[in-house]
């Protein structure tokens, strides 16, 4: 079966659906395919800060009336070491901005809410999607979904289908640069059915290893621990790892909330940028082209921001044919996604423990930066300012 589309969207993570949804309000027709099924996807726990800017956005585009309801709004965060808490006032220092949770996955069920409303395609369990004939002004999408073979013609296609997704492997040997940095940690996260022990969240460095009090909602509180990049989920059961939370996040007169664990799992940390992000009409937008370590809280709103600058050059492009936003694309989006990078790298070093640190040395350059980020005006200010969010 062959069909056709202006745009040809893969992956229905945040980024698919925020720039099928900005399409749709230009009146752009688009496809969306997504190689999981719709509940796997809306129940997907994964990043829960998000920017001003992207807030904005949603809101502007209509699908922020739940966002505006049950979001919580943080004017701050605490960084704790030494068994004591220090706060960052993000509105005190960046002239009232601050930074709204909400889970990523709640962000992804309103979208497909919004998209279904429309009425415009959305697959979900397609199988085996090929991108062909990128080079071409007629590039295909081939795929099977329901037991049929299917083919639809795009004048662009967006590979919008997060790190593992096939669209940057469509690239010819040759055209991206790859960047990336592994890091020798990775991060055990768990979601418990309590409430939030703070009001906002808490970075803590300690010398057992980083630990980040979190929350998605009054009822549920999210938290981190440094560990192994490939430790066995097994080897941490429950009480492991509430014990190791309570050493961690130690404060005086601070008591940390124990509830039922309803999901948990383990996350590599890693820094990955692809350059350029595009090549012939494949534009690559999210996680399928650039990785930050989650430190820095930037992922989805990063995801958000290139889409962001995508619609209005593919907008540009079908009102008049006039290709000059869509051919900057790729440097518009890489200053943000370069400087994220930097704060992401900046927080990640800042906070763990690294375990080469024979003598010590690292951990002791820590304690020092620390102790100027929270008795310094202008170096809480730094932080502050790329916490909130990155200018367009
Ligand atoms: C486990 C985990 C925890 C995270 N925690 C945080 C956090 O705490 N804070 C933070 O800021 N960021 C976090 N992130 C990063 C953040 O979630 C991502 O930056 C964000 O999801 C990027 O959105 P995206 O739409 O680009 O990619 P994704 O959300 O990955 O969406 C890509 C979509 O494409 C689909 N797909 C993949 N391959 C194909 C294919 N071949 N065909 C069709 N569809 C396909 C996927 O199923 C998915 O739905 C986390 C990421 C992970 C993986």
């Amino acid at each position: 079966m062959s069909e056709r589309t202006q745009v040809g969207i893969v992956g229905a993570g945040p980024a698919g659906l925020v720039l099928g949804h900005l399409l749709h309000l230009r009146g752009i027709d688009s496809v969306i395919l997504e190689d999981r099924d719709r509940d796997y996807v809306e129940k997907r726990v994964r990043a829960g800060v998000l920017e001003q800017g992207t807030v904005d956005l949603l809101t502007e585009m209509g699908v922020g009336g739940r966002l505006q309801r049950e979001g919580l709004v943080h004017h701050g965060v605490e960084l704790r070491f030494d068994r004591r808490g220090h706060r960052i006032p993000f509105d005190e220092l960046t002239g009232g901005c601050g930074i709204t949770i909400y889970g990523q996955q709640e962000v992804v069920k309103d979208l497909i809410a919004a998209r279904l409303e429309t009425g415009r395609p959305l697959l979900f369990e397609v199988d085996d999607v090929r991108p062909e004939g990128l080079d071409t002004d007629r590039p295909t999408l081939r795929f099977r979904h329901g037991g049929d073979e299917r083919e639809l013609r795009c004048d662009f296609i967006a590979g919008c289908d997060g790190f593992h997704g096939v669209c940057r492997d469509a690239v010819p040997d040759g055209v991206l640069t790859r960047h990336e940095r592994a890091y020798p940690f990775g991060w055990l996260g768990i979601l418990a059915e309590v409430a939030p022990s703070s009001e906002e969240l808490i970075y803590c460095h300690h010398d057992r290893g980083f630990a980040l009090h979190s929350m998605r909602s009054p009822e549920l509180t999210r938290l981190y621990l440094q560990c192994e990049p490939d430790e066995p989920i097994e080897s941490w059961p429950d009480e492991r790892i509430w014990e190791e939370l309570h050493a961690r996040f130690e404060s005086e007169g601070w008591a940390l909330k124990e509830g039922p664990i309803v999901e948990k799992g383990v996350t590599p940390m890693r820094s990955f940028v692809a350059e350029p992000m595009q090549h012939g009409r494949l534009f690559l937008a999210g996680d399928a082209v650039h990785i930050v370590p989650a430190t820095g809280a930037k992922g989805l709103n990063l995801a958000v921001a290139d889409v962001r600058v995508l619609a209005d050059g593919l907008s540009r492009w079908f009102s008049n044919q006039d290709d000059t936003l869509l051919r900057s694309y790729s440097e518009q989006c890489l200053g943000r996604v370069w400087h994220a990078q930097y704060f992401a790298w900046w927080m990640t070093q800042l906070l763990h423990r690294m375990p080469d640190d024979g003598d010590g040395f690292q951990t002791k350059l820590q304690r020092a930066q620390l102790s100027h980020v929270v008795s310094s005006r202008a170096a809480a200010t730094a932080l502050a300012e790329n916490y909130v969010g990155l200018r367009r």
